[in-house]
């Protein structure tokens, strides 16, 4: 008789064994359903030496009722799965889950039938026929995605079936995607891009784990040199993963891989619909997707034959995960290529230190590109100290700002003003009384968004209009909002340069990848004068024709004080900076700042990336920090305040008193209050040989919390609020 230990997703089940039927094909990673009491379970055969159990006598053991049709998870996923539970303290079955990220993908190929509209033109539409007749041109999907495109229900878009307006079509699952030719359109590349994209076909050929630093200024032709590894890899038949921070702005990236290979990479992120999940994760587990691009999530991906990693934009804090699974995509996709036996490069202009760190112990192979490509110059960064040249008031921008703008217009040149805040304003008050709008489910100020007219919570999403009168006095026409966010500061632009075509970018704005595209078709046709946007503008984008960047306020990021301020705020301006000048015509960057001597600020004005890494190492050495020592979180939260406060007591009550270990707190979070939530956090810092995982389980296992009690753990955390 075979028996089979299964990993089972259901969070208060252990690892659950099972007889193999006769006829049945089942092997580590097969994933199968399983008989539970009356119900079926969906799971993952495991080796039963790695995840141990209470053997079960194999007369009491059920069978397995289905294999599913698709191929095993490889040894590979299965160890980075186990590796990345371990290391995050996470379950198990919460990693693996993200491996089996598409349900309908599992159940096999065949066809569906979506709808699009048919071309038919009625006499007569109902408002809501016509409105889903605009929103749904050149749509195709199913039924009930279609009615989420075009906000309208099920029932109206059947009825648009029957009167003929909509048709199906019927589309196959497993059809394949286009194949990227490695020879398509061959590049020339400078004499550093050759010798890094020498080295990466040379991994790449070579098949074993090799990390690689690429480490280049902006628009020093990063990604023409990984495209050679990229290509190295499809001529010998393997597939490749790239990562990307946010993938509504692959739009650039997508264009110049298709331009390179011909053809499109297959795309793989939060929001695409479900027969794409579908077909994508399936040519992917069966090894037709050559080449993926993806949102974090796509990191644990069922490869069947991964031949390199890369992971773009590297440093972007985007990759850490701070919910759910708190893991850190750069640092397992590191661990991904070691698994896998093959290359990954992280790809920076402005690494993160963990990053550098790695290279200098020689861990990482560094590759430099330090030149711009084509002969174009890094743009020439000045600060202009605005306690000396303040903006007029009620205004942001200060003259000399003001007049780059002006001058730029007048030549026909496009400008970028960067302010790293969503919205019109970040706090908006009551003139008479002082009240101030705030979040009922979180201890956070409401943001006015005056494009959507709305006032938004950014952390749990409760939205508002905003109100006539003040809920405090009642007085009617008295609120004002303070301080900017970016789309006063696209007012501003608009009153001062009436003439000008202003574009707000933001993750409110910008939110696709469909808006992506059209935001930079509108750049490159020159319908955009001044471009307003927050960290989503800092990287990806190549306008040519964009020659000043503004920073608006370079202090914001520096506020807060958590660990990685200064690193944050560097490689925001940085990048931010790296978007001037990247054509023919020069570019040059004004920062307004109220500390033009702070560190970070000087450094960059200086252009000394070398002086502000060193002082920062210095800095994280003196603290202990990373890469130097460790940190972790513990995040103790509840609805009822009391008894998050007393289970955050309890834990720091039986905090391991170590040598090496300091526990601080348990403190009330920076934002006590989230989602409903009352937060109590504690940190933990270790030196870097210290087994935190061990100790924080060790620590934690023993204790028993009331069930609305959450007992979070980061490990490596990113964000200290
Ligand atoms: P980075 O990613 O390092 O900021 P990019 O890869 O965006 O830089 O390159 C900057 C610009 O230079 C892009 O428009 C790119 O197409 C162009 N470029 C880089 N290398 C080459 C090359 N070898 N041949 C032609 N164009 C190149
Ligand atoms: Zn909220």
């Amino acid at each position: 008789m075979r028996r089979v230990r299964l990993l089972v997703f259901n969070a208060a089940l252990g690892p659950l064994d099972y007889r193999v039927p006769e006829s049945m094909a089942a092997e580590p990673g097969s994933v199968v359903i399983a008989p539970l009491g009356p119900r079926q379970i969906l799971g993952i055969v495991w080796e039963p030496e790695r995840l141990p159990a209470s053997e079960v006598p194999d007369a009491r053991l059920r069978p397995l009722l289905e294999a599913l049709p698709v191929p095993p998870l490889r040894e590979p996923l299965r160890r980075l799965i186990e590796w990345t539970a371990d290391y995050y303290v996470a379950p198990i079955a919460a990693v693996a889950r993200m491996a089996l990220s598409s349900g309908a993908a599992l159940r096999g190929g065949g066809t569906v039938t979506e709808y699009r509209l048919s071309g038919e033109e009625p006499e007569r539409l109902t408002p809501q026929r016509a409105a889903a007749l605009d929103a749904l041109q050149g749509e195709q999907a199913t039924i009930r995605e279609l009615a989420e495109l075009a906000s309208v229900s099920e029932g109206v878009l059947r009825g648009m079936v029957n009167a003929g307006l909509l048709e199906p079509v019927t589309v196959d699952i497993d059809r394949p995607y286009r194949h990227a030719d490695p020879d398509h359109s061959l590049p020339d590349l400078n004499p550093d891009q050759q010798s890094a994209a020498g080295r990466f076909v040379e991994a790449v050929q070579a098949a074993v784990f090799s990390p690689f630093l690429l480490d280049g200024v902006t628009g020093s032709g990063k990604t023409e040199a990984y495209f050679e590894g990229i290509a190295a890899a499809l001529r010998g038949d393997r597939q490749v993963l790239v990562l990307m921070p946010e993938i509504a702005l692959t739009e650039n990236f997508l264009a110049r891989f298709a331009a390179r290979f011909g053809a499109a990479p297959v795309v793989w992120h939060s929001s695409l619909k479900s027969t794409e999940r579908r077909r994508a994760w399936r040519a992917i587990a069966f090894g037709d997707a050559q080449v993926v691009v993806g949102a974090r999530s796509a990191l644990f991906l069922p490869f069947a034959r991964l031949g390199l990693i890369v992971v773009d934009e590297a440093h972007e804090v985007s990759f850490k995960q701070d919910d759910g699974v708190r893991y850190n995509a750069r640092d397992v996709a590191v661990m991904r290529a070691r698994f896998e036996g093959c290359p990954a490069i992280l790809a920076s202009a402005t690494p993160a230190l963990e990053s550098l760190q790695m290279a200098e112990a020689g861990v990482y192979e560094k590759l430099d590109l330090p030149d711009r490509f084509g002969g174009a110059h890094l743009p020439n960064i000045r600060t202009l100290d605005l306690r000396e040249t303040p903006p007029e008031r009620g205004r942001w921008l200060a003259p000399p700002l003001v007049e780059l703008l002006r001058d730029r217009l007048d030549k026909g040149e496009q400008s970028l003003l960067f302010l790293n805040r969503r919205g019109y304003a970040p706090l908006t008050l009551c003139r008479n009384c002082g009240y101030r709008f705030q979040c009922p489910n979180c201890s956070a100020w409401l943001v006015e968004h005056r494009l959507s007219r709305r006032l938004a919570c950014h952390h749990c999403g409760h939205e508002t209009p905003p109100p006539e009168t003040c809920p405090e006095c009642g007085e009617p026409d008295c609120l004002v909002a303070c301080g900017p966010g970016v789309e006063r500061i696209a007012d501003e632009v608009a009153e001062i340069l009436p003439d000008a075509q202003v574009a707000v970018v933001t993750s409110d704005t910008v939110n696709s990848p469909g808006r992506a595209a059209v935001f930079v078709a509108q750049v490159e046709a020159g319908a955009i004068d001044v471009i307003v946007g927050t960290q989503l503008v800092t990287k990806g984008y190549h306008f040519p024709e964009l020659t000043l960047v503004g920073v608006v306020d370079a202090d914001l990021g520096l506020e807060g004080g958590d660990l990685r301020a200064a690193e944050r705020t560097y490689q925001q301006i940085a990048q931010v900076a790296g978007r001037a000048g990247r054509g023919e015509k020069p570019g040059e960057v004004l920062i307004q700042t109220r500390h033009p001597e702070a560190a970070v600020i000087s450094a960059l004005a200086a252009g000394d990336r070398d002086a502000f890494y060193s002082a920062e190492t210095e800095a994280r050495r003196e603290a202990g920090a990373p890469p130097f020592g460790r940190w972790a979180a513990i995040i103790v939260s509840s609805e009822d305040e009391a008894e998050a406060r007393d289970a955050a007591r309890a834990v720091g009550g039986s905090a391991p008193n170590l040598p090496d270990v300091l526990v601080l707190g348990p403190a009330p979070a920076p934002l006590s209050l989230l989602r409903g939530r009352y937060r109590y956090r504690l940190l933990i810092n270790a030196r870097r040989s210290t087994q935190l995982q061990d100790i924080i389980r060790e620590w934690l296992e023993p204790l028993r919390f009331p069930p609305g009690v959450r007992v979070g753990i980061d490990i490596d955390p990113y964000s200290f609020v």
